[in-house]
């Protein structure tokens, strides 16, 4: 390695905190389903031999340039259903006040998981110079499905596993920043017992600093989105800044538990 690509990715570092970056509208796109909807989901996609994946409505996957597939069957999730209800004054029905709005718990079934929907496959053009499966295959690391039903998640690594979300915004990105964990040993056993916020966000900085050099290295797109995320763990630690930290933006594939990496 040579005095100058030392100084390069010194550099990219502190671009990384000091020069503007963006969040990708890809961490908050998909709904956020409660962990009983997730496992609801998942049971559903089991018992019909559906590979679990990210959810959606008719209409959402729609937006998102996917087609249901013709005679798919809709996924039950529990949903609030609105209603109206006249209003009860001292046990008796008021005529004449406004009806209130309650709302009920019902099973509907509106969802979708990726693998019902058919549409154009994200084109991952080639790397010049480079080959993304020597690299896994040098540093013993399997891809396996992305089985997350929340669609936000971008990829994640468990052991020397990495799964990216087949919808990922910047592919690319997202691989290198799995990478990253694994190799940093993120996803190692005894790490698993640090629970605290901090450790957890200056992991995803670490991570993404490799996504961001990595992609900057090999001409790639995703410099300002890696900044933008690591500006926004940067206001999240105080380790990292005298900013008061912000709640966690919920598309970021929050965790309490550190392992697998969710990101
Ligand atoms: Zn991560």
């Amino acid at each position: 390695m040579t005095e100058r690509q030392h100084t390069t990715w010194g550099e990219l570092l502190r671009d990384a905190v000091e020069k503007p970056g963006r969040l990708l509208e890809a961490y908050t796109a998909f709904h956020n389903y409660s962990f009983g909807n997730a496992l609801l989901a998942l049971e559903q996609c089991i018992r019909r031999n559906l590979q679990p994946g990210p959810l959606n409505t008719y209409h959402g996957w729609l937006e998102r340039k996917r087609q249901v597939r013709k005679g798919e069957k809709g996924i039950t999730l529990c949903m609030p259903m609105p209603f109206k209800r006249a209003t009860q004054t001292d046990g008796f029905q008021d005529e004449t006040a406004e009806p209130q709005t309650s709302y009920a718990f019902r099973f509907r079934p509106y969802w979708f998981v990726l693998a019902q929907t058919e549409g154009e496959d994200t084109y991952t053009p080639p790397i010049p110079n480079f080959d993304i499966d020597t690299a896994l295959r040098a540093l013993n690391i399997t891809r396996t499905p992305f089985e997350e039903m929340n669609g936000n998640i971008q990829g994640l690594a468990n052991g020397r596993e990495i799964a990216v979300n087949p919808l990922a915004a910047l592919p690319h990105k997202t691989t290198f920043h799995e990478i990253a964990h694994i190799v940093l040993g993120h996803t190692t056993s005894e790490k698993l017992v640090d629970g605290e916020q901090t450790t957890r966000h200056i992991r995803e900085v670490e991570a993404e600093s490799v996504a961001l050099i990595c992609c900057e290295t090999l001409g790639l797109d995703g410099a300002e989105f890696c900044r933008g995320y690591i500006q926004q763990l940067a206001r999240l630690s105080p380790r990292f800044s005298h900013e008061p930290a912000r709640t966690r933006n919920p598309g970021q594939g929050d965790s309490s538990n550190p392992a697998p990496r969710r990101c």
